[in-house]
């Protein structure tokens, strides 16, 4: 995992190395810097201030005894928060489940991300149910019944069109009959207007707080998206509680400085990333790694 993160973020890393390792730190530089900060969407106020940190340490330390790489690697840790807890909280309490809901627009991998989650927790002899509650896309229900067989857990599901809150419902339930330890419920991610998902998600949560208070929200977003990503990543959190951010797709990006920029924005950890489409492509987000990956 670590090698496919270094090959698609390599460049970030190298190229900042590459620019503080001139011997003269001239404006210019300087500027080539936030450029590649800001082409990797670090987002303009991170990149304002990681560049004063480094300009004060290197300035300060300066001359030859300082170390830029130690100081880089210092100053990125930093900025992508290393003290959040990026626990996946899974566990319910009182004999309940706990229960993961799952948002985010089609396409940004919700559906892969539950199979995924679904399969390390399994491989943690934790007892699983999934909640296809996605019921406007049929294919969107097939899939996570294929990753249901593939993982060796129970998948509810309504036929095409029910209404997503009974799904989540029966889901819920389902897993407290049969005494599971989590429940994950793929929501719809027709981003139409902030009223519609306002009204289905809000609806989905109410009728599954009914039986086990939902434990995570976990908003999963396309690392190659953008600034659209952090478009979307707000009004999520508008409709809903978010608790904690998958970003997908980072194999396929060299854009990791939306970690920085979306914590940021939401005030929301980073817990998951997706680094392919394999079963077993969904590492937990560890700062430290993430930076020693993109420094190489
Ligand atoms: P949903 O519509 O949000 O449920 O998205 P899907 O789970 O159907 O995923 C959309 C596409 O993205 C599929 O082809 C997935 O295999 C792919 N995908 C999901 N996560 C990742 C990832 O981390 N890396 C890559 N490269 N592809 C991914």
């Amino acid at each position: 995992l670590r090698q496919r993160l270094a090959g698609s973020q390599g460049g970030l890393g190298r190229g900042l190395l590459s620019l503080l390792s001139r011997d003269r730190l001239d404006e210019d530089t300087w500027e080539a810097i936030e450029d590649v900060l800001l082409t990797a969407d670090v987002g303009v106020a991170p990149t304002q201030e990681l560049v004063e940190k480094l300009r004060t340490r290197l300035r300060v330390e300066g001359g030859q005894t300082v170390d830029a790489r130690t100081v880089l690697r210092e100053e990125l840790i930093a900025l992508v928060d290393p003290d959040m807890d990026r626990r996946l909280q899974v566990s319910g309490a009182d004999g309940t489940p706990g229960v993961v809901l799952v948002v985010g627009v089609n396409g940004t991998g919700k559906t892969t991300t539950v199979g995924k989650i679904a399969r390390i927790l399994v491989a943690e002899d934790r007892s699983v149910v999934l909640g296809a509650a996605d019921t406007f896309r049929a294919a969107a229900v097939e899939q996570l019944a294929t990753w249901g067989e593939r993982v060796g857990v129970d998948v509810v599901r309504g036929p095409e069109g029910t209404d997503p809150a009974s799904v989540a419902f029966e889901s819920v339930k389902e897993g407290i009959d049969t005494k599971a330890d989590t429940v994950i419920v793929d929501t719809a991610g027709r981003l139409q207007n902030k009223a519609g998902l306002m009204d289905e998600l809000g609806k989905v949560k109410r009728v599954i707080e009914k039986q086990a208070p939902v434990t995570e929200v976990l908003l999963v977003l396309d690392a190659t998206t953008g600034q659209n990503g952090m478009i979307q990543a707000r009004v999520f959190s508008e409709v809903v509680n978010v608790t904690g951010i998958v970003l997908t797709k980072l194999d396929g990006s060299a854009k990791g400085g939306i970690v920085v920029a979306v914590q940021r924005e939401l005030g929301v950890p980073v817990k998951l990333v997706g680094l392919g489409e394999g079963a077993d492509d969904l590492a937990p987000f560890d700062a430290a790694a993430f930076v020693d990956a993109l420094l190489g």
